[in-house]
């Protein structure tokens, strides 16, 4: 008799475990995928330093692949037991110096801005991605999404003048077929420029969406887009 009860019970619990790894797969709702302008994060007030490899190219980078719930907030830091560890990733480290550069302050090979990234954002999908996979889906989103040709075939350089905010959400729609959020800040005069492009992608990580809600902030009608 007493050892049905204690098969009922484990079955129980084994239920009760089920269910909280189906709740834990569903820990957010999708994904920012979030490209920086080097010449936008270079010429404000604060400036920029290049990493140890040089001047990145001038191109998009990525800033990070960030977990959000559908009613704009998002988790962050969400376990301290996963840390970076760069030995995870060490056949992608040549791949993400191209594609991932840190352009803070004091030059560094990157690997506080990836730790960074990880600790904030990626460790709240670790759900759905490895910290391998992270990272690897972070640069195959960016080889997917070639943000730059999308804005220069449309006419839209890198040349220090100024563009309709319109004009640059068509183009990127147009070329990528998702439409864009766009982050402006201001360079050392004032101006207001574009900064980051957010694109949004599914909970695991495979294919963009329709952002189902946007960030919050403005930029003015016409931004500038400044060289690198
Ligand atoms: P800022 O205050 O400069 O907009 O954002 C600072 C940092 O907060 C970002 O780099 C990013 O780590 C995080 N952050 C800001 N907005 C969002 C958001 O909408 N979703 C997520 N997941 N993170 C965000
Ligand atoms: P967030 O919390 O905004 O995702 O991450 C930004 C943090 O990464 C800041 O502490 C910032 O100093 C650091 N960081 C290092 N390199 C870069 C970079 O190239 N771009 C940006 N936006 N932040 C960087």
């Amino acid at each position: 008799m007493e050892s049905k009860y204690s098969i009922l019970l484990s079955l129980l619990m084994l239920q009760c475990l089920s269910l909280l790894c189906v709740s834990q797969s569903q820990d957010f709702d999708f994904f920012y995928f979030v490209q920086q302008w080097p010449g936008s994060y270079c010429d404000t007030k604060q400036s920029c330093c290049y990493p140890n490899t040089g001047k990145p190219t001038a191109d998009f980078g990525i800033h990070g692949l960030w977990p959000n719930y559908k009613d704009g907030s998002y988790p962050s830091n969400c376990d301290p037991n996963n840390s970076f560890n760069q030995a995870k990733i060490l056949d992608l480290i040549s791949n993400m110096q191209k594609n991932w550069p840190s352009l803070a302050c004091p030059s560094s090979n990157s690997i506080q801005f990836w730790t960074h990234e990880w600790e904030k954002h990626g460790t709240c999908s670790e759900s759905v991605l490895s910290q391998h996979g992270y990272f690897d889906t972070a640069l195959s989103l960016k080889g997917k999404t070639n943000l730059l040709e999308a804005l220069t075939s449309a006419g839209i350089n890198p040349d220090g003048n100024s563009y309709s905010l319109v004009n640059i959400k068509n183009a990127i729609k147009g070329a990528i077929g998702y439409t864009p959020w766009i982050e402006c800040n201001v360079d050392a005069s004032g101006n207001s420029q574009l900064y980051q492009i957010y694109l949004c992608v599914d909970n695991s990580g495979s294919d963009l969406i329709e952002c189902p809600v946007f960030p919050k902030g403005k930029c003015g009608s016409e931004i500038e887009f400044p060289s690198f």
